[in-house]
């Protein structure tokens, strides 16, 4: 075997892609899963850097929409933690400190495994008047989860999440609220990133625990299972009763604040956006978000022609200094380069040799879609700020035609189990909505589940239930899931 292929990825994309997932975080650099905790991964620079700007970009979306940064503490008092009491089905799922030094704490003090019980309490001295509402903030954090099964940044018992938490004088403003953190999920996640989804309305048996509704952006992985990617959940009064959050209203009326909250999954963001977006040789970072936006690449023969070129390169890295730029003049070969750079998804390379240097034009390559082109000098940023739009728009367009393609419908079982079994992705039937039937649809199919109803639209259901043949009282998507 060739160096080279050594170095690259081995496995295709469209052939195994839990396998070219895997190589991908280990051969770019994403996550270093050998940390001796199982669930816990380091989070090495070509992952982290990314992951802090989609952090950065909803920061800026929720601050823009009047959010107001905060960080309360990791730890959570058990009594807090289990007051709202469907929320205290998060339990099995939470890690407990029970110990400090050689002593036993008197109470066990929970690890966040989300902030409403952390936060919630300090609302309710906060909040006394209609003045002090709306009250929104946000904190971006670790969470943690005792998950069985781990996948670095698909499930982990440690992630990188952000949580915005938000009360409200009428349950009218709630609802806007939840309309405001969609935008915010298109803004970031299509607009800039380029990562289609389709909000759905969780059926009532799949709610977030303590919430009256859950609204879910769900994405596609291209095994074709669906990835939960952010969430906003409308939860009425119940956590503002067991908290004791009230307001005086304008009348000199007591009454309980009305709550919504919002959960980008930044990390489960990042593993879509690597998925989607990369091919059979890596990684395919968009330009705003990549750690290096352009690769230099000198090429030469001689030594005469090496110190030419390698001015032309320092040159043209002055000349790009709005851009991250690396010139790499390492001793490997231009081809190794070239290879490593096109694994980890810098979106451009601009290879400069001799007939660069004498014709004052550089050779630059595009990532998405490996097209060359020559560029003058002197209008290389202007061209390399158009085709990095081009480019998203590209990404955008391939992974949106990807994404439909793995929309169906099915109008009976037999077409459901058809489909289910070729296509994946999601299914969209009439169903009866009910919990016991999607139970056992999830049981005999191994694993397919209500996703919901379109979030921003109401589709009538009609005929009857694909799986139990009863009277079709809603129109779902159902899909398989991480
Ligand atoms: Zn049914």
């Amino acid at each position: 075997m060739k160096r080279e292929e050594l170095l690259g990825i081995r496995y295709k994309k469209s052939e195994n892609f839990s396998e070219w997932f895997s190589e991908v975080v280990e051969k770019c650099g994403l996550a270093d899963i050998r940390y001796p905790v199982q669930g816990f991964i380091v989070h090495r620079p070509w992952s982290f850097f990314v992951i802090r700007k989609i952090i950065q970009a909803f920061e800026e979306e929720l601050e823009k929409r009047g959010h107001e940064v905060a960080l309360f503490p990791l730890v959570i008092p058990e009594e807090n933690l289990v007051k709202e009491e469907e929320h205290t089905g998060f339990k099995p799922q939470v890690f407990f400190i029970t110990e400090a030094g050689e002593r036993k704490l008197s109470r066990r003090l929970a690890l966040r495994p989300t902030s409403e019980t952390a936060i919630y309490p300090m609302f309710s001295l906060w909040i006394q008047s209609y003045t002090d509402l709306p009250l929104k903030i946000y904190q971006s954090v670790t969470v943690y989860r005792y998950e069985h099964v781990t996948r670095p940044f698909i499930r982990g018992r440690e992630f990188i999440f952000i949580e915005a938490h938000d009360a409200f004088r009428e349950h009218e403003d709630a609802l806007k609220q939840i309309r405001e953190d969609m935008e915010i999920s298109r803004e970031v996640i299509t607009n800039k990133l380029a990562i289609p989804f389709i909000y759905f309305k969780r059926p009532h048996w799949d709610k977030f625990k303590g919430a009256e509704d859950t609204y879910a952006a769900d994405t596609i992985m291209p095994d074709g299972r669906s990835l939960q990617i952010a969430s906003t959940h409308d939860l009425g009064q119940r956590f503002s009763k067991a908290f004791d959050i009230k307001f005086v209203d304008r009348n000199g009326e007591w009454k309980y604040v009305w709550q919504t909250c919002y959960g980008p999954g930044v990390w489960r963001i990042f593993a879509a956006l690597v998925s989607i977006h990369g091919d059979d040789k890596g990684l395919i970072y968009p330009f705003e978000f990549s750690p290096i936006q352009v690769v230099i690449i000198p090429i030469f023969y001689s030594e005469d022609e090496k110190e030419k070129v390698l001015r032309k390169c320092s040159n043209i890295a002055r000349k790009l200094k709005e851009f991250r730029v690396k010139i790499d003049d390492s001793e490997k070969t231009p081809g190794e380069k070239f290879n490593h750079w096109e694994m980890l998804g810098v979106p451009f390379r601009l290879e400069i040799g001799i007939n660069e240097v004498d014709g004052n034009f550089v050779t630059v390559f595009r990532r998405d879609n490996f097209s060359k082109i020559k560029v003058e000098d002197d209008k290389l940023v202007e061209s390399i700020l158009a085709l990095s739009k081009e480019m998203l728009e590209n990404l955008r367009r391939r992974a949106e035609e990807v994404f439909r393609s793995m929309i169906s419908e099915a109008h009976s079982k037999e077409e459901l189990l058809k489909l289910m079994n070729e296509k994946r992705g999601f299914i969209r039937v009439n169903f009866c909505n009910e919990e016991e039937c999607a139970r056992k649809l999830k049981e005999e199919t191994n694993g397919l589940e209500v996703k919901g109803t379109l979030a921003d639209k109401v589709e009538e259901p009609s005929g009857k239930c694909v799986w139990c043949g009863k009277k079709a009282k809603a129109v779902v998507y159902l899909a398989k899931s991480y």
